[in-house]
């Protein structure tokens, strides 16, 4: 029986592993990439001597850009750091993105001393990609694309926990009035043409920190950070001008009623959707297409 070639068996793993490998010397200098790693980076580049920042890439949890002596690699052939699984997003030598799951370990010699480093990289991209679809489909409502009702009660709880430390904190409900007759007249798909563009009108007018979500049916809330009731009425009275403007599908005339308040200390998020819920009815009592605010 032949001998076991090690070195033979280890190059061809190397060459089919789904896994990018690469090895680096003391000097930062890339002396072998297996193929995966070389279709990850779309090539490669032996850049040596530790100039790691010749490479682009950013760290996936803070969108910082990666300085050069904080590559894995970098950190495995300075101080001999062991990384395992960095999340990080590169630019290939193709222009590219990708997200890559990175590691490096140091290579060390007999007698301890850094004689280079292993890089393995994980292409992750797909996964990331999706997971963020199901995040999105998660996250929000398919029609609209507001926040859902899950969503709306995450964000309001942790708004309130910021209101009461930093300060101000509105919520402005609103309900398309005499709805039903839209669909009744028109057909439901056209009622759904109707939310989603109400939806994209009133995204377009708000601010950076406001939050739309869809409470239920036909019933919006805006989460307005940092503003008070006064403040969240001139933002209502907006919204309500605007859509009651608004030529939807050449229907009739579309108007919305809004109730607003402003968050008070010990209020939580259920106390707050009441309140608000009650002055949008009074909104609707008092003859619809108004904004109300306590
Ligand atoms: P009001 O002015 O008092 O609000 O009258 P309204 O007719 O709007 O109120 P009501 O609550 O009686 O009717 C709401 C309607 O909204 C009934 C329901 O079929 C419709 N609706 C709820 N969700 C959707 C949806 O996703 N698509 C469509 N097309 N209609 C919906
Ligand atoms: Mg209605
Ligand atoms: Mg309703």
């Amino acid at each position: 029986m032949p001998a076991l070639d090690l070195a033979a068996l280890m190059q061809k793993i190397l060459t089919i592993l789904p896994v990018g490998v690469w090895i680096m010397d003391a000097s930062g200098k890339i002396v072998y990439g297996n193929p995966a790693g070389q279709a990850i980076w779309a090539g490669a580049r032996t850049v040596g001597p530790e100039r790691f920042g010749d490479y682009k890439g950013w760290w996936v949890a803070t969108g910082k850009q990666i300085q050069a002596e904080e590559w894995a690699a970098a950190r495995a052939i300075h101080n001999g750091e062991i990384s395992i699984d960095e999340e990080i997003e590169i630019e290939c030598f193709d222009g590219t993105r990708k997200i890559v799951l990175n590691s490096a370990m140091p290579i060390r010699r007999e007698d301890g001393s850094i004689e280079g480093a292993i890089i393995v990289n994980h292409d992750i991209t797909e996964r990331k990609r999706m997971e963020q679809r199901l995040r999105d489909f998660a996250e929000h409502d398919p029609l609209t694309g507001a926040y859902n009702r899950r969503l709306l009660f995450e964000h309001l709880e942790s708004e309130i926990r910021r209101a009461q430390r930093y300060g101000a904190l509105s919520l402005v409900m609103f309900d398309v009035d005499h709805f039903k007759n839209v669909n009744d007249t028109y057909g439901h798909v056209v009622g759904d043409h109707v939310l989603a563009g109400i939806a994209a009108l009133v995204r377009g007018e708000l601010r950076g920190p406001d939050r739309l979500a869809r409470y239920g049916g036909e019933e919006f809330v805006v989460i307005a950070p940092g503003v008070d009731s006064r403040q969240a009425a001139v933002l209502a009275e907006r919204l309500r001008s605007a859509i009651a403007a608004e030529k939807f599908d050449s229907l009739p005339q579309i108007t919305c009623s809004f109730g607003v308040c402003q968050h008070r200390s010990g209020d939580n998020a259920d106390g707050l959707i009441r309140r608000v819920d009650d002055l949008l009815y009074q909104a609707k009592q008092g003859g619809r297409n108004r904004v109300v605010t306590e």
